[in-house]
């Protein structure tokens, strides 16, 4: 079974320094648990360790060639990939520096699929769930969604506060996006999302990449693939079957469930399910096609060079 993963910060472990064969995904990983599809996200979510948000973005991008894995920086194929292949997306939106041409830079140097508008701080475009429900999107957010509407990139509420996510609801055609956030009546933390945010993502068909993050899974101190497959199952019963993805968060996570700890176990994960009683239709579609049905939905409309 093909998987596909929304969010890990491998990028910017290569930037920081560290080894392709120290990380959580990487190319032999990725085979070994047949992801084929993996999202690396430019982490700029603060004031940059390279003198810019900028800078950082560019310095995650030089490390792509060490990874080995096939690109899809422009044009998507027919068909869901068949061995370990890259997009990119951008988390926190401080490398945009408060400026569009940025976005559509970004754009064309790398396909951008998805931006996480905020990371855990206020920035240019809004402000983080960290620090509460309120204020909505800044002028220049709202300004964005429209270009991000225009290319056919997604709007990631995964770290963004609630008033942001109903801008985002209610200004943008595309639909909202969750890449790495699970169900907060399960985990109450302020990174998950609510039960009328999960609703909402299932009206307008858009995506809920569950992450492993052990504190964003479960109150206790320790964490099981149980507890992963107990949110999938929340998910589904609010409807969920056609939204709900993985969002691992690997290599930006430092706890997370036991015989889950990098790309090679994603398949303990779908056995479990598997046992559970997800069909196999049920399986492909939260393993890999949901994602795959909106980066093809997008792509349909963007505009290459
Ligand atoms: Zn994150």
């Amino acid at each position: 079974m093909f998987i596909a993963d929304t969010h890990c910060d491998t990028l910017y472990a290569l930037a920081k320094g560290r080894k392709p064969d120290e990380l959580m995904v990487n190319r032999e990983k990725m085979l070994g648990g047949n992801v084929t599809l993996q999202t690396f996200a430019l982490f700029t979510g603060s004031n940059g360790t390279h003198g810019s948000a900028y800078e950082d973005a560019n310095a995650m991008l030089s490390c792509m060639d060490q990874l080995s894995v096939d690109w899809l920086l422009s044009k998507l194929p027919d068909t869901y990939p068949s061995v370990p292949t890259g997009i990119i997306s951008m988390e926190g939106g401080e490398a945009l520096e408060g400026n569009t041409q940025r976005l559509y830079e970004f754009y064309a140097r790398t396909g951008l699929r998805m931006i996480a508008l905020t990371w855990n701080f206020e920035n240019e475009i809004g402000y983080p769930a960290k620090l509460g429900k309120e204020p909505g999107l800044k002028q220049f957010g709202l300004e964005l969604l429209k270009h991000m509407d225009k290319l056919g990139i997604y709007a990631d509420v995964s770290h963004l506060n609630e008033a942001g996510f109903w801008d985002i609801y209610e200004n943008m055609s595309l639909p909202p996006i969750a890449s790495h956030s699970n169900n907060r009546e399960i985990c109450d933390v302020p990174r998950n999302l609510n039960k009328k945010q999960i609703l909402a993502i299932i009206e307008r068909h858009g995506y809920i990449g569950i992450n492993f993050y052990t504190n964003f899974l479960t109150k206790s101190s320790t964490a099981s693939i149980d507890d992963v497959v107990r949110h999938i199952d929340s998910i589904m019963e609010l409807g969920g079957e056609d939204v709900l993805g993985f969002g691992s968060d690997f290599d930006g996570i430092e706890a997370w469930p036991e015989g889950l700890c990098d790309s090679s176990c994603f398949p303990k994960l779908i056995d479990a399910l598997s046992a559970h009683g997800y069909t196999q239709t049920q399986l492909e579609k939260i393993s890999h096609l949901n994602l795959w049905r909106l980066l093809k939905t997008a792509d349909r409309n963007r505009e290459y060079n």
